[in-house]
């Protein structure tokens, strides 16, 4: 089978990518998660499920609003940050969404479903590829299956561990790979708000409590992979200390996570096969927020393929200028926010920060 366009991954930059596509163009989008099944999720994404504004104003520019299947209860208005190195909380107002990330998936892939040129296979999953004469040739093991398939163009969607990335990109261009552990409690009394922890015996990333309707996610994005469930550990204990009440703990999750420290790590196209997302680098350093980026790189994808498939390259590097600007300035914030001195000044003189009331 020869298609014009091949997409590995049908997250939020592989499934936008397919959606805005020319209708011109033969595309095939895989995805190893069973995303367009209505049956249980084999892997749900592991993710914190939070749409920040940058995101919202993205779907909006898409003319797009969540349908209520994907919002996720509760709403909150604030986040609680805990700094353990120095001993401060403050809290901050805060507008994020609250969203069953495997369903905000399934949602987006149900866009790109209705179009005549897009091909899904989902359970699919990629496993090589190689250049033929002016054409691509890729393995994919689908549905138990090794199948071979052609393409002009192979786009790596495939997120932060991404396969493609690693076979087109050069090793010393790899951005800092942290493991994400997340863990799912019961719980027995509602959080009134979103919780971040910045401590440096766990992390010189930051870990993080967020409620799903009965739940609280607790999750921390960690360096040292070896002993990240040691720290992990140690920071549920240090959060019970806190007075935080975690029931029984139902699910245990992994993923990898890009933290991309300077533009090199950011990396586009090699000749006919494309990276987005964040298999191509873009995620925030000082928040680890994906899905605005993952939107926002698909649809320049998108635009730059559909005014020429040949010539995309320079046209794609030149529309995402901004975004790898906006990268390069989280950076900057970053070198603040997680060196505990100058986290210190900024928490003590209580910019931007609010009072809440302290009976609840
Ligand atoms: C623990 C954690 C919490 C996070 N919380 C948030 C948050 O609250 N808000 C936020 O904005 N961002 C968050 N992020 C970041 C965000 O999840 C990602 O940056 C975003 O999902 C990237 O979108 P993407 O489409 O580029 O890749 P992904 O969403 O990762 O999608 C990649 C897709 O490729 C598929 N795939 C991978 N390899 C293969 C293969 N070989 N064959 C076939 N398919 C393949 C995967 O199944 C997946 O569907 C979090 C990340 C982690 C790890």
């Amino acid at each position: 089978m020869i298609y014009d366009i091949v997409i590995i991954g049908a997250g939020p930059s592989g499934s936008t990518l397919a959606r805005i596509l020319d209708k011109k163009y033969k595309v095939l989008l895989i995805d190893k998660r069973n995303l367009k099944d209505k049956e249980e999720f084999k892997s749900p994404k592991c993710c914190g499920g939070l749409l920040a504004p940058d995101a919202q104003k993205v779907l909006a520019q898409f003319r797009l609003g969540l349908p209520k299947e994907v919002i996720v209860g509760p709403q909150m208005f604030s986040v609680r940050a805990i700094d353990f190195d120095n001993e401060i909380q403050k809290y901050y107002q805060r507008h994020y969404i609250n969203v069953d990330r495997e369903k905000f998936d399934r949602w987006l892939l149900s866009l790109t479903l209705i179009r005549d040129n897009v091909e899904i296979k989902t359970s699919c999953i990629f496993k090589d590829y190689k250049e033929i004469e002016d054409k691509i040739e890729v393995e994919i093991y689908n549905n138990g299956v090794t199948e071979k398939i052609y393409t002009r163009l192979l786009i790596g969607a495939d997120g932060g561990a991404s396969k493609v990335r690693r076979m087109i990109v050069e090793d010393y261009k790899e951005p800092d790979l942290y493991i994400s552990i997340q863990k799912w409690y019961e719980l027995s009394r509602e959080l009134p708000h979103f919780v971040s922890i910045f401590d440096d015996e766990v992390t010189d990333f930051y870990s993080w409590i967020i409620q799903k309707e009965n739940y609280a996610i607790v999750g921390s994005a960690i360096f040292d992979s070896h002993d990240g469930n040691e720290k992990f550990e140690k920071l549920i204990d240090k959060l019970r200390l806190r007075g935080y009440k975690f029931g029984k703990c139902v699910k245990s999750e992994g993923a990898w996570i890009m933290r991309p420290r300077n533009l090199k790590q950011i990396n586009l196209f090699k000749e006919n096969v494309a990276l987005t997302g964040e298999a191509a680098g873009f995620i925030s350093p000082s928040s680890a927020e994906g899905i605005s980026y993952a939107l926002r790189s698909g649809a320049i994808l998108a635009e730059s393929i559909n005014r020429s498939i040949e010539k995309y390259g320079l046209y794609y590097k030149n529309k995402t200028f901004k975004l790898r600007m906006n990268i390069f300035l989280k950076n900057l914030k970053s070198i603040l926010m997680y060196n505990k001195f100058t986290r210190n000044l900024i928490m003590k003189t209580g910019v931007l920060s609010m009072e809440v009331d302290k009976k609840n």
